[in-house]
């Protein structure tokens, strides 16, 4: 048992929250008076957390990484719950921040293709011809699938790309089941490896 601050009762010891869980201290206010402060002071609260957020990036980063570490499988199978629950939701986002900024997003990417003409062009051939050495025989649904991957991937825009899960250079099929959407920045990273492992669940898999 122990006495609230706020409203003198006493009570159970889980009807406080921690306060420092390692150290075991709990805090002096009880769920209940915290949440009854919490919504009274919402905007003056939300406020100083801001402020605080601020001036912790670094602490606040550090924290996540270490959660995510711990958590790593955890987390990944929820988001795969989540991606499947809101396959609709998700899509129809993507579609509408598409639209919003199509205007941008496709005077970046005209940007980037202009200043790098030759580059382009040569990815582009060269991938093509692997692309189809290694495309097996697609059934409709599967071609469908393939086809639906590129539409998402154009959907988002400039910082998305469809890729191969297993790369091609390194003997992958052109198969939906080889395929997903991850960012730009990913697709970077992960080059030709075989086990690039994607820290966070901004990725799309049919
Ligand atoms: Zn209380």
């Amino acid at each position: 048992m122990k006495r609230c601050t706020k409203c003198k009762k006493y009570l159970d010891i889980n009807m406080f929250s921690w306060a420092n869980k390692k150290k075991g201290t709990r805090q002096c206010r009880c769920r209940k008076c915290k949440s009854k402060n919490y919504f009274e002071n919402a905007e003056n609260i939300s406020k100083k957390q801001k402020i605080w957020r601020g001036n912790n990036k670094e602490h606040l980063k550090k924290q996540k990484k270490r959660y995510y570490e711990k958590n790593k499988s955890e987390i990944a199978a929820k988001c795969k719950t989540y991606r499947e629950e809101h396959k609709d939701y998700l899509s129809d986002y993507f579609k509408d921040y598409y639209k919003l900024n199509r205007e941008y997003i496709l005077n970046r990417r005209k940007q980037y293709r202009m200043n790098n003409k030759d580059k382009v062009n040569n990815i582009n051939a060269g991938r093509r011809v692997r692309v189809l050495d290694q495309s097996p025989k697609l059934t409709d649904m599967e071609k469908k699938r393939i086809e639906f991957l590129y539409e998402i991937s154009q959907l988002l825009g400039d910082g998305w790309k469809v890729d191969h899960y297993i790369p091609i250079a390194e003997g992958g099929a052109h198969h939906p089941d080889n395929l997903w959407i991850i960012t730009t920045e990913d697709n970077l990273k992960k080059g030709a490896k075989l086990d690039y492992e994607i820290e966070h669940d901004m990725y799309f898999e049919l």
